[in-house]
């Protein structure tokens, strides 16, 4: 398995270098993070090669996983350390949960498509990530049995911030959540304190819909 993950090393450390460091991102755990995870195992073996591209890529079931960059400027806009507990919704592909358990203590990860939920957690399994929980479950209702989160990253598109989730942030927490229409969004960055949330924009993007009870309904 290390020549498996080695093999693509120089390609990804050009990645952060051109994609990620270039484009602003200075938090040494993300970029450590990313120079670490190998992103061409987290995608079908055909797309192998794109890998690395600074786009998005197809994983099936109509569902994507993000573009490098994104990936890195959600996960430095939640300010983490090694001591957090990180809820995430859409697991997806499992690239964006392995980047979070590289930083910080537990991450708990919901996904509602199930092939996708299986492949993930086969993935977790095999590069043994101890510190990433999986659930197959409508995420807009959260995860309130492991509540408060030191932060929540949401990586669909909502047409709204689900109050369960800011409900289960923690006094302190970090949100990153894409909001607005079926077309194109707004990252929105959330602080809560206890007078409520602050929500600063961190500009646009592009997501599939987060569907669910405080989502997106499926048409
Ligand atoms: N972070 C992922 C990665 O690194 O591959 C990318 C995720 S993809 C852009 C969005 C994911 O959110 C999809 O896998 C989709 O099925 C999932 N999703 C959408 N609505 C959801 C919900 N209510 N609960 C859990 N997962 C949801």
């Amino acid at each position: 398995m290390e020549k498996e993950i080695s093999k693509y090393s120089h390609i990804r450390n050009e990645m952060v270098k051109k994609q990620i460091e270039a484009r602003g991102i200075t938090d040494a755990r993300v970029i450590k993070a990313m120079k670490k995870v190998p992103r061409h195992l987290f995608v079908n073996e055909a797309l192998t090669d794109q890998a690395y591209g600074d786009f998005p890529l197809p994983i099936g079931d109509q569902q994507t996983i993000s573009q490098p960059y994104i990936v890195s400027e959600m996960t430095q806009a939640l300010t983490l350390s090694e001591k957090d507990r990180v809820l995430e919704i859409g697991t997806g592909s499992g690239y964006q949960t392995a980047i979070l358990a590289e930083i910080v203590y537990r991450v708990y990860t919901i996904e509602r498509i199930h092939d996708l939920y299986i492949r993930a957690r086969r993935l977790f399994d095999k590069f043994k990530y101890h510190n990433i929980v999986t659930r197959y479950s409508d995420g807009t209702s959260g995860w309130k049995d492991e509540s408060p989160f030191d932060a929540i990253i949401v990586t669909a598109g909502a047409p709204a911030i689900p109050q369960p989730l800011i409900n289960q942030l923690a006094i302190g927490g970090r949100m990153v959540i894409p909001v607005g229409n079926r077309y194109v969004q707004e990252m929105i960055k959330i602080y809560k304190d206890e007078d409520g949330i602050t929500q600063t924009s961190l500009g646009g993007c592009r997501f599939v819909k987060l569907i669910g009870e405080h989502g997106w309904t499926i048409n």
